[in-house]
Order: C-alpha cells, then structure tokens, then sequence
C-alpha cells in the first residue's frame, strides 16, 4: 500500500513556484532565454579564482578545509567589511557581518529568527520570488508595498507600516529582481526616518548593487544609516558575490544588530554548521589579492551593453506594445504590456506563445505576493550576447 509521507503543516503555505514549470521547457534546442535570474557564467574570472583557491591550499589549507566557525572565516569577513568600506559604508567592523551560504541563506535564517505564523512582513510589489515563498514557509503573512520607476513609494510603504506595524519590511533598494528599479536618495533616507520613527525592522538585501551601468547608484540604506541616528540598530543589511563573481560559491553576508546575528548564528549551528570553508578561503584570498575592481569593471560594460541591446531592440520591435524603465544596473527588465492595438496583454499567455517562437522569458505575475500584475514580464540580458538578444526580441515581437 502506498504510503502518504507525513508532512509538516508549514509547506501548506507554500507551492511550487510556476516559474519553476517554465524552466522545464528551456532546454528546447535553439531557445534563447532570457528567462534566467543567473549571471553569465563566460564572466567568471576562473583564472583569478583558480589562483585564489590555490592560495587558499598553499597558505592555509589547515583552515581551508577544516570545520570552522559558524559566524564565518575571519579574514574574508575583514576583506568583506573593507569591501562594503569602499562603498561607503565605514565604520562595519568584521564582527558586525555573519557569513552566509549565499544571500539566500540569510533571507532563510531572518524568517527563522524573527517569523511566526500570522506575522505581518512588508515586500515590494513585485519582489523576489524565492523570498516570498521563504517568509511563507514561515508562515509569514505578506503585505505588498507598490513600486514604481524609482523603487517603493515611501508615502504608500509609511501608510502601510502604520497600518499593519509589520515584524520587517523587505527592500531590494538597489536594482530590484524583477522589477531593476533604483531607490532614489530621497526616498532611501525616508525610510531610515521611518525606520527610526515608527520602530520598524527593515532589511536591504543587495545582490545587485555592484552592477551599475552608468554613475553609481546612491549608497545603500547601510552606508547611509550612518548619517540618521538610530536607523542602523533598525537595519539588516544582506550582500552576495553570486552577481558578481561566482554563485556557485555560495559565499553571501548579513550585517545587523548583534543580538539578531546571535540568534541567527545559532540557527545557522543547526543548519549547516558554517559556510563551505574552502569557498570562504577563496573568496578571502580573491578579494586580498585585489581582483575585485577590475572585475566589476569588466561586468558592468558587458551588462550594460546588453541591457542597452535590449532596450534598443525592444523600442524599435515593440514599440506602443510594452512600457518599461530602461534599467541603470542589474540584470533585468522589467515591462508591462499594454494590449496596444489589441495585442495580447497577459504575461503568462505571452510567454507560452514566445516558448513556441524559441524565446523564453518569466511572466511577472508571480513576483507579486499580493495583487499581481498579469500584464507584467521580466527580462533578463545577462546571458545573451547582442546579437541573440536582438533575435530574441525580435521573435518575442513575433509572438506578441
Ligand atoms: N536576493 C535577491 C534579490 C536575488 O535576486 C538573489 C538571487 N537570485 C538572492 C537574494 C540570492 O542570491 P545568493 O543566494 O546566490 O546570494
């Protein structure tokens, strides 16, 4: 007789994402998808990170391959704070940040240490889809604060923070996946100020915040809570190397009040003891080793070419048909049909027509924890080159 397994009641809160059921069909040959959240894996410097893994063997491979601490490798959480220093934010001492295995890890360890069920947490409209379904699994109940061309709207997110006083409020200030948009300075020390005044936790995770195309963008909710008095005890801060040098080494950080990076250091003890050691090794010896500014350099110019190609493309193909903010880093667009001349105006039917054209990309939809936004589709330019990328908009044009 078949046995039904015993699951926990926390995964009734959670499905399967139907971004994951597209992925299914990329692998037709001749698709050219910019359905992806990943960086192009041509652009890994696998020369200076085969040199740093072997200084990580050569000078100390005792602690390379050893166990080792859960709060992370000591020397990379010091080339960790000196790198998040260069960015302006001074004054984080290397206690200050755990290491975590990948920024997703810290989104997990935040929903286990602060989450119970029936919790309110605040998101963007749309957000990052594997932190919604994370919060969920928590049990967290989501409310979705508006997004527009410059990030969340602080006016509509400081009625909602009134209204629901959530446990935390999730940001990706910095080029949001999906929706690429860049929080204006402005509004980036509103939210400190509403932080400060109404008591409320936020968290800025910034995966993306290297990848900018043109000028840089403005700093981090981080790097500027040192200029509003008592926002940065009401601030976590997440960063990840995934976007820039590899996420296959798994290497992300969370900086935060220390009492939060207590709980959350003893729950990471449970869950995977620490950070591969020997990726952490690597990443220490690659960002000593002062690789990093050039390889932001050569990053930048390649996505920014792309996103331009895009951008192009999807002017002179499309045209009336879709309506986007042309993205000044990261590494996606985010667009919205608008069913001009009655074409078709669902993200989710465009994208099964586009699968048949052999172009791929994610309707939007699901990036909304509330309400969501059926006209809406991301678009990733990072692993096409032009040329493809111009094919691709120009089948997608086809399908539409
Ligand atoms: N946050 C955001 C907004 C992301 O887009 C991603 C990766 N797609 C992550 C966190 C997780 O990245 P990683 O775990 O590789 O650091």
């Amino acid at each position: 007789m078949s046995f039904a397994i015993p699951f926990a009641d926390r995964l009734n809160n959670v499905e399967t994402s139907a971004i994951r059921e597209l992925f299914k069909l990329l692998g037709k040959p001749g698709i050219i998808s910019f359905a992806g959240g990943f960086p192009d894996s041509a652009m890994f410097d696998v020369e200076g990170i085969r040199e740093a893994a072997n200084a990580a063997l050569n000078e100390e491979p005792g602690a390379a391959l050893q166990y080792g601490a859960t709060e992370g490798y000591l020397p990379l959480r010091e080339q960790l704070a000196a790198f998040m220093a260069s960015k302006g934010a001074a004054e984080v001492a290397p206690e200050q940040l755990i290491v975590t295995t990948g920024s997703q890890q810290a989104l997990d360890l935040l929903g286990k240490t602060l989450i119970s069920p029936g919790d309110k947490v605040i998101v963007e409209g749309p957000t990052f889809l594997a932190t919604i379904q994370c919060f969920k699994l928590y049990g967290a109940e989501l409310i979705s604060a508006p997004v527009d061309g410059n990030g969340v709207r602080t006016g509509e997110l400081e009625r909602l923070i009134e209204q629901h006083k959530p446990k935390f409020v999730y940001l990706i200030p910095t080029f949001g996946n999906p929706s690429g948009a860049m929080l204006s300075l402005e509004r980036r020390q509103k939210v400190l100020e509403m932080a400060v005044r109404h008591d409320t936790l936020i968290v800025e995770d910034d995966p993306y915040g290297d990848l900018y195309f043109g000028d840089a963008p403005p700093p981090s909710l981080l790097a500027l809570s040192a200029t509003v008095p008592g926002s940065r005890d009401r601030l976590v801060h997440c960063g990840s190397l995934s976007k820039v040098l590899s996420p296959g080494l798994r290497v992300g950080w969370m900086v935060g009040p220390a009492d939060l990076l207590a709980k959350a250091t003893m729950c990471k003890q449970f869950s995977d003891a620490h950070t591969s050691t020997f990726a952490q090794a690597t990443a220490a010896q690659y960002l000593k080793a002062g690789r990093m500014p050039a390889t932001l350099a050569r990053v930048r110019q390649v996505y920014a070419a792309r996103a331009e190609a895009m951008v192009q493309a999807l002017r002179s193909e499309l045209g009336d048909a879709i309506d986007f903010v042309p993205p000044q880093g990261g590494l996606f667009v985010w667009a919205r049909l608008t069913g001009a001349d009655g074409r078709v105006a669902d993200g989710a039917e465009l994208a099964r027509r586009a699968i048949d054209r052999g172009v791929a990309f994610v309707p939007g939809a699901p990036f909304f924890a509330a309400d969501p936004d059926h006209a809406t589709l991301r678009l990733s330019f990072a692993t096409a080159d032009e040329d493809r990328i111009r094919e691709g908009i120009a089948r997608l044009a086809q399908a539409l």
